[in-house]
Formats: C-alpha cells, structure tokens, sequence
C-alpha cells in the first residue's frame, strides 16, 4: 500500500501539451478517481504514475520515493486495463498465477496465493476452466486476480469496466469497491463517468484539458464546485447557471438579479462583471410568493421526480420536483433557491467565487 504524490507534472506530446502543471495527492489506501471528458488528460496522468510514459517535467512520488524516470517494472504497481487480455491457452488458475510463476516463486506458495485470491473474488470453483468460455464477469474477476495476486502497492484501473453493458457495469463497480475495502490497497481508476466517480471514489481529481480543475471528496466536489466546468461536469441534469451583471460590494450578502434579492451562503466582496449564480435543479424551489418568476417550458417525468425546464429573465434553468406535484407547461410559477447552497461564478474566468473553506465554516458554525 502506498501514498501516491504528483508535483507539477507536465507532459508534452511534441508541441501539445497534454497534461498541464498537475498537483494533488493519493493517500494510502484510497480508491481515488481521475475524472474528465474524453482526451482531458486522464489516461496520461495514470501512464506517466505507471511508469508507461515519461513526465516532460515535475515530479512522482510513491511511499515518499521519487520514482518520476524509474521505469514500471521497478514501480510495483499492477494495471488493470480496459481490454483485459488473457492467456487464451491457459486456464484461470494459470493466468492468475502468471506473474507469480514469471518470479520464479516456489510451486507450494503460488497454490497458496492463487487459493486465497480465487476465495476474495469467488472464483475458486473455476480455477481448472479455460478462459475462453467465461462469462465477461468472470473474466474481468480473473484480470482482477493476476493483479491482486502480486501484492503491489497499487492499483491502476483504466475504465475497466467501460466495455460492459450498463446493468453489469453497476454490479462489477459495485463488486470491485467491496473488494478495495477488504483489501485497502491504494487504487487509482480512470473514468469518464461523473456517476460511477462519485459512487465508487473515496477522492476525485476532475481534469479538462490536462488541467486539474478541482480535488477533493465526491460531496465536496459536488457541492462547492470551484469551477463552472466542474459544476456543469457533475450532476444530472447538472447544475444551473442564471447569468447577470453584477456589482457585489459592501459585504453584501446577497445578489440581485432581475430586481430581486437573492441570499447567498457568504459576503461577497468586489464581485462585478457578468456574474452566474449557480443552483442545482433539487435546490430550485417552487413558491408562490417568490417574485421572481419562471415560465414553464418543458416536463419530463422520471418515475419519483420530474424535470421541469423554466424560462427565466437570467437564462433557461431546470429544477427537479416531486412528480406528484401538478405542473403544466405555460404555467408561471415563482422560484425560490435555498440560500446555503448558491455558489457565485465569474464567468469570464470560470472560476467560483465562493470558497470551500468558508463553506465548511458556514455549515459548522
Ligand atoms: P480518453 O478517455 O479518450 O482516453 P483521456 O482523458 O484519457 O481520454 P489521454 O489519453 O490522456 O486522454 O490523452 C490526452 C491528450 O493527449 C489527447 O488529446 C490525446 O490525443 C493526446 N495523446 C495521448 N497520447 C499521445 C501520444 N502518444 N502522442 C500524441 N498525443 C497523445
């Protein structure tokens, strides 16, 4: 098991430069996710901590020991990749045992080892089948075992599961987060799928464009994004952004947006220009003695909950309610925004204005 640290990491491919100067930290034992869209950066971030790609600057650390040029093999880590190639001609307590026997371990301790992953993933009573008929579950449990079975310090998964319809997907992310918390390896697992991040991650570094935006645990996130991307990355329907001009001085406590006062968790100080104020579709409330008004656009009923897209004075914006709840489209309703959980962006920068730090302040008193 190990602490995992990245300093300033960069990578250029060429004159692209792929991963920006990337900072954060993966203490021991956390099941910690790289999350992003698609060419962000993520997969190069997990290669170059492999030892698969070199960082054009900056530096990686494993159990405080600098390893940014040792090559994979001195790393002692194990990947466990997407396409999970297994030895066809061999049978699945030969493809766990591989590695082992690549060491040259004696024959009595590999039956050993081999015995007690097969017993973790549930797979002892295959250990003689060939892997050619096994079910996708079963084969990706195998990938899993010629992992586990060498101990290493980490774990790296690249969107292990990404190849799995969506039923099966949940039962294998499901499976292999009980498997971290009985083993509580250090793992760190590629995706681009902001639900599976949040159910399975213990911490979550979200990249666009080979930057790290945010770090921090799956609520955190969430709920204090510190970056519009990040807002709008996380959530579905994902968060809402009303824009306005603002000119926040004096401390105030509140934003006015088409002449009304709105509260916010915090003062703000010099805030101006064009300003987003940013609820999530569950914090937007629907009161008839709010002024502020919306007219409804759109429904769209998902079983326990409906989205409802309303029109506003500061852009569209959707709110999730109770699917009871009797709403027609044309319908003007007032909305209201619980005050705790407004986040205010500038939106020529992106970047929020409001910070976790006096959040955690805010709800602790
Ligand atoms: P995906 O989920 O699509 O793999 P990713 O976030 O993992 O996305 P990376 O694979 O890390 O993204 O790639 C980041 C960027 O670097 C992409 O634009 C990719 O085309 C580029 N890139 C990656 N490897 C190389 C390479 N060997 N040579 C040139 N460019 C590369």
């Amino acid at each position: 098991m190990a602490q995992i640290m990245i300093k300033n990491v960069r990578k250029d491919f060429g004159s692209f430069n792929a991963v920006k100067s990337s900072t954060f930290t993966i203490e021991d034992g956390e099941f910690f996710m790289l999350l992003g869209p698609s060419g962000c950066g993520k997969t190069t971030t997990l290669r170059m901590m492999a030892g698969l790609e070199l960082p054009t600057s900056g530096e990686i650390y494993i159990e405080g020991e600098e390893v940014g040029m040792k090559p994979a093999s001195q790393r002692d880590i194990a990947f466990v990749f997407q396409m999970f190639a297994l030895y066809p001609h061999m049978n699945v307590g030969k493809n766990i045992s591989y590695p082992l026997r690549s060491q040259g371990m004696p024959k009595a301790q590999i039956k050993k080892k081999v015995g007690e992953v097969a017993e973790i993933l549930g797979i002892t009573d295959i250990l003689n089948r060939p892997v050619g008929g096994l079910s996708g579950g079963d084969r990706q449990r195998v990938a899993l075992g010629r992992a586990i079975v060498r101990d290493p310090k980490a774990f790296f998964m690249d969107e292990p599961l990404g190849a799995l319809d969506a039923e099966f997907r949940e039962h294998m992310s499901a499976e292999l987060r009980a498997l971290h918390d009985r083993m509580g390896a250090t793992t760190v697992y590629v995706t681009h799928d902001q639900l599976e991040a949040m159910q399975m991650g213990d911490k979550i570094v979200v990249m666009n464009h080979g930057v790290v935006e945010q770090f921090g645990r799956p609520q955190e996130i969430y709920d204090w994004p510190s970056t519009m991307f990040v807002a709008s990355f996380l959530g579905s329907p994902s968060m809402n952004f009303l824009t306005f001009e603002g000119m926040i001085g004096n401390n105030r406590r509140t934003v006015e947006m088409n002449g009304v006062d709105f509260a916010i968790p915090e003062s703000l100080e010099g805030a101006r220009g064009k300003l987003a104020f940013g609820v999530r579709p569950e914090h937007v409330q629907f009161s008839d003695s709010s002024p502020y008004k919306g007219e409804v656009l759109a429904t769209e009923y998902l079983g326990t909950t409906q989205i409802v897209t309303l029109a506003t004075a500061n852009g569209e914006i959707k709110s999730r309610v109770n699917a009871v709840q009797s709403i027609q489209v044309g319908d003007h309703v007032g909305l209201q925004f619980d005050p705790r959980t407004i986040t205010i962006f500038n939106v020529d920068t992106g970047k929020a204005l409001l910070s976790l730090a006096n959040q955690e302040v805010l709800k602790h008193g």
